[in-house]
């Protein structure tokens, strides 16, 4: 992903950025939005580089509890060690684009979140 301050590229679940100090705040975090949810793991990791290669900072969120951790850590994809289905997590900016990117490539395999 790119630091939304200086556009460093960070590492994949940066919450912080060493170059300009931005760090991933609640504050910030509640600009992202849960778009929808996705049940086989290739797929919720095709979603992502899909939105990615669309210029959309889409994240894939494992299992549930996101919210709760303490320091709002990006779990890896398959990190979370609980089955079930994977949460994709883009800016509220560009939910309406990353739900059309996602009904044209996965059609199916991904179940939107009205919300
Ligand atoms: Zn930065």
């Amino acid at each position: 992903m790119l630091c939304p301050e200086c556009k460093t590229e960070l590492e994949d679940g940066a919450v912080a950025c060493p170059i300009c100090g931005w760090e991933l705040t609640e504050e910030e975090m509640a600009k992202w939005l849960v778009i929808g949810t996705i049940q086989d793991p290739p797929f919720a990791n095709l979603a992502r580089e899909v939105l990615r290669s669309q210029g959309i900072p889409a994240v894939v969120i494992s299992g549930s509890g996101f919210f709760g951790n303490i320091g709002l850590s990006f779990n890896p994809i398959f990190g979370g060690g609980k089955p079930g289905a994977f949460e994709i997590m883009v800016p509220r900016d560009y939910a309406e684009e990353a739900r059309d990117t996602l009904d044209m490539t996965l059609g199916d395999k991904w179940q939107p979140d009205e919300n």
